[in-house]
């Protein structure tokens, strides 16, 4: 497979410059227990890698905390309000509308933080719906000191993204194949070992409610593929957005 042998290739080059490659997984859209909420967190402990999981907090059942709260490993992000758009129909979907202030942003993100609360691990990092990034939104999150993480950045000081979405959107949700996936994350990789952003990490992002089998079955793989032997260096959100220091 081209993107298995490409990514052992770029995996051998960080090695050959003596560094880690830098990497870390958020998964999405967590509301309650569930079947597939158990196996995300048995991968996690499986393959000892860190997870940041976005909440949506209007939509928080509380029979998740005490799960999450058992688990050190799992750090907390809010994602969104209620993950509803309230965008004009026939645009994009986004959380808020487009006639909403910053200052009003920020009121209802602060307002439905406080749902979140009884979560040990919660970061000040929001992840917007559908990774859409308005204006005003970052406005609103600057005045509130919250970072930003939505989707596929390179990255600046106050917003980490994630790169590699294991998913296909389309009317159903499906993997999106292994050789394009393997092929992608050793593009983001040469792509920093280039400019030497050797600390700029690339993100896994996984939906469990939506997962396919081949998605699951992907994943096992791409943890054992990407494990402390092969100079991957799985990080925690609190490491990835400089919350306390590595
Ligand atoms: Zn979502």
């Amino acid at each position: 497979m081209l993107g298995a042998l490409r990514l052992s290739a770029e995996l051998a080059a960080w090695r050959r410059a003596g560094k880690r490659v830098p990497l870390w997984w958020r998964d999405d859209d967590a509301i309650d227990a569930s079947p597939a909420l158990d196996r995300l967190l048995a991968l996690s402990a499986r393959h000892q890698v860190p997870l940041a999981l976005a909440v949506i907090p209007d939509q928080l059942s509380p029979e998740l905390v005490p799960l999450i709260n058992a688990q050190p490993a799992v750090s907390v992000l809010q994602h969104g309000l209620d993950h509803r758009s309230r965008c004009v129909e026939g645009h994009a979907p986004a959380q808020f509308g487009d006639d909403q202030t910053a200052a009003e942003i920020a009121a209802a993100i602060a307002a439905s933080m406080q749902r979140l609360a009884t979560f040990e691990r919660v970061l000040p990092v929001y992840v917007p719906p559908w990774n859409a990034v308005q204006p005003r939104l970052v406005e609103a999150l600057r005045s509130l000191d919250l970072r930003l993480s939505a989707f596929d950045s390179l990255d600046e000081s106050d917003r980490v993204d994630a790169h590699l979405d294991v998913l296909r959107w389309g009317a159903r949700p499906r993997f999106r194949g292994a050789g394009r996936l393997l092929n992608r994350l050793a593009r983001l990789l040469a792509e920093r070992r280039r400019q030497h952003m050797w600390d700029r990490p690339v993100g896994l992002l996984t939906h469990h409610l939506d997962q396919d089998e081949p998605s699951w079955r992907f994943l096992n793989v791409l943890f054992t593929r990407l494990g402390p032997a092969s100079g991957c260096l799985w990080l925690t959100a609190d490491q990835v957005f400089g919350i306390t220091k590595t």
